[in-house]
């Protein structure tokens, strides 16, 4: 019989009843170190102090008004990211899937209102994520997340991941926009080298391509800048984000340039609920955190000593563990045995990790854990690592 919820998801039989900062307690008291922040959502961990009084001091005023009237907790929210990034303008969603949505539809209007209507497709990349609306499943591509699902959205033009050949061949007189993450978080901690994302903007400029970056994951922090494209030294012409931007909270946005956004006038697209004053509150708190340079100088260092000790594992285990890699508090572990073994494993040892393509468990701390909850971690990593060594052969 079908369960009451419908059983899209293989879930742990753990059910969490308060969290605290890196740590989540189920109902009888015990105390799990929670590595997957939500899949980068808890940015700033559980429960914290200033969100909770954020959330709840706007819940005491007004939750929820029409996006017919001014919204000044969005306008402040839209004000902060314009001044923080590439953007001139924003709009705001509940989640990642939304964004994309609007993300592919603004890149089409935009050629649109060019005279350019034959400019539709949009290149995507093998192993990316986008979401599980029908556009951003058709975006992706991904066979286990079309399958049985179609006809999907025709428009989309679909690569490797790192064959610039194929990437170069696939420009043409029909491309409206290319929409990559700058570092795939569901396809496995696979970061795009920043020569590449440098040289994809380059032909983005000489073919007057919109470059659509999805940092629905990577983004608000995760990899130690705001925003992870910074780090290459390119912006986006339009930009996706989600996750760690509510805290916790559902909140998305697109983000974009004038020029980007240009086709997109009023009546053209809304949400109901998108850039409530919930949401918005809630958001500003969060900016107000993550974009200091303080906060994001002390990610790098507690990235730089994770990565450490996990290079020391990855030595120590050779026959459980490959290699690391990413970048900030967005790391991963390309693993030799199952990575869904070692995600199992480490409930055993109270630690949560989250599997991704390519054998990898993502490793997506908050980004204010403290750092004797990374040595905790550790050593509680080593303890999963010891429980799957291969037995010596007698
Ligand atoms: C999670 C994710 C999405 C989808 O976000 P939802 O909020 O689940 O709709 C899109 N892109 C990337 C890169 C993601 O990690």
């Amino acid at each position: 019989m079908i369960s009451p919820v419908l059983p899209t998801y293989n879930r742990a039989a753990l059910s969490f009843v308060s969290g605290q900062g890196a740590w989540l307690t189920e109902a009888d008291g015990s105390r799990y170190l929670d590595l997957t922040a939500g899949i980068a959502v808890n940015a700033l961990g559980h429960a914290n102090p200033a969100l909770v009084a954020a959330l709840t001091e706007q819940a005491a005023k007004l939750w929820h008004v029409s996006n017919l009237y001014q919204i000044p907790q969005q306008t402040a929210l839209a004000e902060t990211l314009v001044a923080e990034t590439f953007a001139d303008t924003v709009f705001f969603t509940n989640s990642g899937t939304e964004a994309a949505e609007l993300a592919i539809k603004m890149a089409r209007k935009f050629w649109y209102e060019q005279g350019h209507p034959e400019r539709v497709n949009i290149l995507t990349f093998s192993g990316s994520f986008h979401g599980r609306s029908t556009g951003a499943i058709s975006a992706s591509g991904g066979e286990k997340m079309v399958k049985g699902f179609g006809p999907l959205l025709p428009g989309f033009v679909h690569l490797p991941f790192g064959d610039h050949d194929a990437l170069r061949a696939a420009f043409d007189h029909t491309t409206a926009a290319v929409m990559v993450e700058p570092v795939q978080g569901e396809g496995g901690i696979r970061p795009l080298p920043d020569a590449c994302l440098k040289g994809l903007r380059d032909l983005c400029d000489s073919t007057g391509t919109l470059m659509i970056l999805d940092e629905v994951q990577c983004g608000m922090g995760r990899t130690g800048k705001l925003f992870a494209h910074e780090w290459a030294g390119i912006t986006p012409d339009i930009m996706m984000v989600a996750k760690g931007i509510g805290g916790g909270f559902p909140l998305g946005a697109v983000l974009a340039t004038e020029r980007a956004a240009s086709g997109m006038t009023a009546g053209s697209h809304g949400s109901t609920y998108g850039g409530n004053p919930l949401g918005c509150a809630v958001g500003l708190e969060v900016m107000k955190i993550i974009a200091d340079p303080a906060f994001l100088a002390d990610v790098n260092r507690k990235s730089a000593l994770l990565r450490q000790k996990l290079e020391g594992l990855v030595a120590e285990y050779p026959d459980v563990f490959e290699s690391v890699r990413g970048a900030g508090l967005m790391l991963g572990i390309k693993c030799v045995v199952l990575n869904t073994d070692v995600v199992k494993a480490g409930h055993v040892q109270h630690l949560l990790m989250v599997p991704a393509g390519d054998n990898v468990i993502r490793l997506l701390p908050p980004l204010n854990i403290p750092d004797e909850d990374i040595s905790e971690a550790i050593a509680r990593l080593g303890a999963v690592a010891q429980s799957l060594r291969t037995p010596p052969t007698a």
